[in-house]
């Protein structure tokens, strides 16, 4: 006899987000925001306009990687 539970695939490494807390699940969405907005632009910031990458893309950056 098995007891084998159907239907249970092993849960692959999904976005990090299901287990953050909220506050952070906050912080990764503006991160994501800024670095879609700062954009390098030929050499400058799309939006800044300060040399690429800028301190706010450089932040997001930062706390992306830090996740
Ligand atoms: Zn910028």
């Amino acid at each position: 006899m098995h007891a084998a539970s159907p239907g249970h695939p092993p849960r692959l490494a999904r976005q990090a987000d299901d287990r953050l807390p909220p506050p952070l699940q906050r912080l990764l969405k503006t991160a994501q925001q800024e670095i879609d907005r700062h954009i390098n632009d030929c050499g400058l910031c799309a939006v800044c306009g300060s040399a690429f990458p800028c301190d706010r893309a450089a932040l997001a950056d930062l706390a992306l990687s830090a996740m």
